[in-house]
């Protein structure tokens, strides 16, 4: 890792002491994780809640949070606004409780955090999700509509004032829900990774999976990995669980029509506090406009303001490309957002950064039994930071095996819907992309956008982080 994103930065420089892991011994494990993110942490922390002699390693080639977990936006969103696609997907009632366990995650995450005095800036100061132009005006009342029908409906329209806390005069509308906020990821994960020390579980930085297969006896999985030395080892575990996000398709080919990787490129300024309080930003809301590449944006603690938009770079082959470990590529399109809702905003910029996101074809995460004992995460489509720790509640059951809500759930086991092969997936990312930037680009100068344009928009309605439309 050459290029760390500015939260990773600041996180390991507070991280003065950093509690060390016991070593990885011989004796079998119940369960080995590949991954230390927000997904592989949460698991085996809700795991040794629930079971606590289970013996688990995890196993993270960098260090924890080097992923997408320590350089995302840090937005704690729920799956309020993809209800109505829940349901499509789902019916209602498991659309209902994914709704209820993602607002209570928020919550949940909060009072984790608080109870194991984990620093990470985490404000439940809620959302507001905007229209930005005059064509995302009321674009999400059908959802409302909906979720007001089954009384799940926890968004205000806010007036005049309010809406000026959203901090920009770009913003016409705005809907207000209290469950939502704002998180320094890395800081979070890796207070993750300290709790998990503390409870026993073992984590190995530095320490690559490479491949595993059935050991002799067919009772346990022989995992081979290499280690910060690099010498090739091996472990046997009971069961494996495969955490690693964006890597998926590289490690696990099978699923690599499943998952599209597409960059979301982030800015971040220096300390302006003064100036926040000027634009009423002085808050932990995230601030989310209703387009498909959502432009959003959130404050920290110390008074920056971060930006970030989705839908940039599509890697050809789901390779996890050195583009992703840089500065963004895509500075003139985050200068252009800043711009747009920060007009002539003077702002001093720190830094920019990017990372991959795993879109699944529905938008919503997977968590498949590949094998009989192999377990695999992935397609948080860009919202995992709330749902990664459903994630977990749903991983520990799978592995537990407790037959609970949590296992029978309908994102356990799903019939993944495949993308075309290469080179038609990026290829039609890229002609579909540019579609919906079109329309962006025309609804933000209130022009019609093209027939063409609209019909390639409709294509991608899984991208968005509400259903629109
Ligand atoms: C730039 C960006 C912005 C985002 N913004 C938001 C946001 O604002 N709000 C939101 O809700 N979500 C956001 N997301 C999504 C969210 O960050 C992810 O869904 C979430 O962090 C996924 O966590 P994870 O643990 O599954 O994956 P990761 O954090 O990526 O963890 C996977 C880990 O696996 C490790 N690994 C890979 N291969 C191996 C191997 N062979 N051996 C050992 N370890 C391996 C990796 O090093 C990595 O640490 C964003 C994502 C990105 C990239």
């Amino acid at each position: 890792m050459t290029y760390q994103p500015f939260w990773f930065d600041q996180a390991m420089a507070e991280e003065t002491t950093s509690v060390s892991s016991a070593s990885i011994d011989e004796n079998p494990y119940d369960i080995a994780i590949i991954g230390g993110g927000f997904t592989g942490l949460w698991t085996a922390i809700t795991i040794k809640q629930r079971a606590p002699k289970t013996r688990i390693v995890i196993l993270e080639k960098d260090l924890c949070g080097q992923g997408a977990s320590g350089r995302n936006g840090g937005a704690m969103l729920t799956w309020s606004t993809k209800y109505l696609s829940l349901k499509k997907r789902f019916g209602e009632s498991q659309a209902k409780w994914l709704v209820q366990q993602s607002e209570n995650a928020v919550h949940a995450i909060s009072k984790f955090a608080k109870e194991h005095n984990i620093d990470c800036d985490l404000r439940v100061d809620g959302c507001y999700i905007t229209a930005s132009n005059a064509a995302q005006q009321d674009v999400l009342t059908p959802c409302l509509n909906a979720l007001d029908s089954v009384s799940l409906n926890q968004w205000q329209v806010v007036n005049k004032e309010q809406l000026k806390h959203t901090g920009s005069r770009q913003n016409q509308q705005a809907l207000f829900s209290p469950h939502a906020g704002s998180v320094q990821p890395a800081k979070l994960v890796r207070g993750l990774r300290r709790i998990a020390i503390e409870m026993g579980i073992i984590i190995s930085e530095s320490t690559r999976y490479i491949s595993h297969a059935k050991a002799k006896q067919e009772e346990t999985i022989s995992a081979s990995y290499s280690d910060k030395n690099h010498s090739i080892k091996t472990l046997n575990t009971e069961k494996l669980l495969f955490a690693v996000n964006a890597w998926l398709p590289s490690l696990m080919p099978q699923f690599s029509r499943n998952v599209v990787l597409v960059s979301s490129d982030m800015v971040i300024t220096k300390p302006m506090p003064e100036r926040l309080k000027t634009l009423n930003l002085n808050h932990g809301a995230a601030v989310i406009d209703s387009r498909i590449f959502v432009n959003y944006y959130r404050t920290t603690i110390d008074g920056r303001l971060m930006l970030g938009k989705g839908g940039n770079y599509f890697s050809f082959a789901n390779q996890m490309s050195d583009k992703f470990n840089a500065p963004s590529q895509y500075q003139a399109e985050l200068q252009h957002s800043l711009n747009y809702f920060f007009g002539d905003h003077g702002f001093e910029i720190d830094r920019t950064w990017t990372g991959p996101s795993d879109r699944s074809v529905s938008g919503f995460p997977f968590f498949q039994e590949s094998d009989k004992n192999v377990v695999v995460a992935a397609g948080y489509s860009g919202n995992g930071v709330v749902q990664s720790y459903l994630g977990g509640q749903i991983l520990a059951s799978m592995l537990l095996n407790t037959n609970d809500e949590w296992q029978k759930c309908g994102l356990v086991n799903q019939k993944l819907e495949r993308l075309p092969i290469e080179p038609f997936r990026t290829l039609g990312a890229y002609v579909i992309r540019n579609g919906i930037r079109r329309k962006e680009r025309a609804e933000d100068n209130n022009l019609a956008p093209s027939k063409l344009d609209n019909y390639l928009a409709k294509l991608s309605g899984a991208a968005a982080k509400a259903d629109t439309n």
